[in-house]
């Protein structure tokens, strides 16, 4: 059967097809590498509705996404909030690691935590325990609805539960919870299936649903908060318990075996092992040491831009890889090293050699606009990691400000000597040296808003740019990629003014 064969009415000429533009192969057999602005891509057949496009793809060998877009591990990108939104909407965030162990494991802690099928590890107190502690859980994890056990464990007898309602009104905030605890409790039984719980708590028309065992000990517990979010985020990326899925980064000195020893503990999924140059015997050491200690770990490793990088890393037993090097929006690498790549050849390079391990590529930095992800989707990658587009989301860390009447958020280099004074100073120096080279910048973005509604607004710009190549998923394009249907055109200077908006006096640019 004919492979282009595209619609019952509709016959594509191969011979036609590929007489037109050029293959990426062909586009990159050249001497000068290119970046994302130096091409463009050539339609295909439209066969099918824009909604029928599925962006289904995987940042890891294990890990499936269904919005192929991750959030960066910087300290003015990643923490729970975004971690948690970019994993409600299909796509997933990395933390960074600008912060102690503590820190960071916390922030693990809340995304693990944050939406549950069953609940296998609340927070549970004793009636002994006072209304203030109650107080201090909501501060530190903004939820109440604490079920009470006679040892203040998860197996304990359950005894009763604590809600807002309970203890709002308390003046004395040091009286027991056995005091104030509801006793009259609505429970399930320990396997009840997954649905039929929720339909329970549904009727109950209770915050909480505690499962319990035979002997009345607490089991599990299940949230109506929920069940809401789990009902408005279909393409939530979550492992097997339900729970969402987060990354987390970790640099390749000794401290961070004990940093990623203790994010494993709190759940971890992916850990991103976090480099300029990843092609270095302290990350393949890193690499090897966590795949033979936590096997079921997904580890990306990175960053590169060569083929012989990806090799020394898929070898290693990286499950994924980050791509990327000097072409962040914050970054001065290639102006102080010297070294990098454009990251079209990068990415087209590297997702060239790694398909054939099965070892996905992200597309990291330099992402300004959504037909840059379009065009990195195109060129092999499985998914596109971001900085700038997401710094000033109202889930990035931080606060707003504002300048000459702009609404803005600051976002920084890693590697800017704003962030390493902060904490990452000891990856700059070296221990014992002294001089300080920044590779980064510290700046602001505008404000983009909640990344509830701008993530969805990216990725249906992503699927209109899958449709007009005539393409309805990721694994389509990437074959077409790899057959040479796909086709492109390197961009003139004056063809790249062209494509962008011109000959205009003023005019606005509305990005929602
Ligand atoms: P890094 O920790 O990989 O390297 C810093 C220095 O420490 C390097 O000289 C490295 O060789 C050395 N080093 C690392 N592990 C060591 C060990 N175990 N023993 C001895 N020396 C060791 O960090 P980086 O490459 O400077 O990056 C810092 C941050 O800035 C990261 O968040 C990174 O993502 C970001 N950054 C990214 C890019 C990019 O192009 N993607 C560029 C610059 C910085
Ligand atoms: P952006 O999406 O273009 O803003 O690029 C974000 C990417 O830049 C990150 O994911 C990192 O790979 C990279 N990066 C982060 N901090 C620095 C830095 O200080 N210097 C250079 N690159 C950086």
């Amino acid at each position: 059967m004919n492979p282009l064969v595209s619609s019952p009415s509709i016959t594509i000429d191969p011979a036609l097809q590929m007489a037109d533009g050029y293959s990426a192969s062909e586009l990159f057999a050249q001497s000068s590498g290119l970046t994302y602005n130096d091409l463009i891509l050539l339609p295909g057949h439209i066969h099918f509705a824009v909604q029928d496009v599925q962006l289904l793809t995987h940042i890891s060998k294990k890990i499936a996404l269904h919005t192929p877009i991750v959030s960066s591990p910087m300290d003015t990108v990643t923490e729970a909030q975004m971690a948690i939104h970019m994993a409600l909407l299909g796509g997933i965030g990395v933390i960074h690691y600008n912060n102690t162990i503590e820190e960071q494991a916390h922030e693990v802690r809340l995304v693990k935590r944050y939406k549950n099928g069953f609940i296998t590890d609340p927070i549970v107190l004793t009636p002994q325990h006072t209304v203030a502690d109650i107080d201090r859980i909501r501060e530190e994890y903004g939820f109440t609805g604490v079920p009470i056990t006679e040892t203040g464990e998860m197996g304990g007898k359950l005894l009763g539960i604590v809600t807002n309602r309970d203890v709002d009104f308390v003046g004395d905030r040091s009286q027991a919870l056995a005091d104030v605890m509801t006793t009259n409790l609505i429970t399930a039984e320990e396997g009840i299936p997954l649905e039929e719980a929720y339909a329970t708590l549904e009727a109950s028309k209770k915050g909480k649903l505690p499962i319990v065992n035979a002997h009345g000990e607490l089991v599990a517990l299940m949230s109506r908060t929920d069940l809401r979010k789990m009902r408005n985020f279909p393409l939530a990326t979550k492992d097997d318990r339900g729970r969402l899925i987060v990354g987390a980064a970790v640099g390749t000195r000794a401290s961070d075996w004990e940093r990623l020893t203790a994010l494993v503990a709190e759940g971890l999924d992916l850990v991103v092992i976090d480099s300029s140059q990843g092609d270095s015997v302290y990350q393949l050491d890193m690499v090897r040491r966590i795949k033979s200690t936590f096997p079921d770990l997904q580890v990306v490793g990175g960053n590169i831009v060569t083929q012989q990088q990806a090799a020394h890393l898929i070898e290693a037993g990286v499950d994924g890889l980050r791509v990327g090097m000097g072409v962040g929006s914050i970054c001065t690498t290639q102006e102080v090293t010297a070294v990098g790549r454009p990251q079209a050849t990068a990415v087209f390079q590297v997702a060239k050699y790694a398909q054939q391990f099965g070892v996905p590529i992200i597309a990291d930095g330099g992402v300004s606009s959504i037909g840059h992800v379009t065009k990195a989707l195109s060129l092999g990658a499985s998914a596109v990691m971001m900085g700038s587009m997401l710094a000033g989301t109202a889930e990035a860390p931080g606060e707003y400000f504002y300048k000459d009447g702009v609404r803005l958020k600051k976002y920084r280099g890693m590697g800017s000597k704003e962030a390493m004074t902060k904490g990452s100073s000891v990856r700059y120096f070296g221990e014992n040296s002294r001089i300080l080279v920044s590779q980064g910048v510290s700046g602001a973005v505008v404000d983009k808003g909640s990344i509830r509604h701008y993530l969805p607004y990216i990725v249906q710009g992503i699927k209109h740019g899958l449709q007009d190549l005539g393409v309805q998923s990721v694994e389509d394009l990437h074959q077409r990629l790899r057959n040479g249907f796909l086709r492109f055109e390197q961009r003139s200077v004056a063809a790249t003014a062209e494509g962008s908006v011109h000959s205009l006096h003023s005019y606005e640019k509305n990005v929602l």
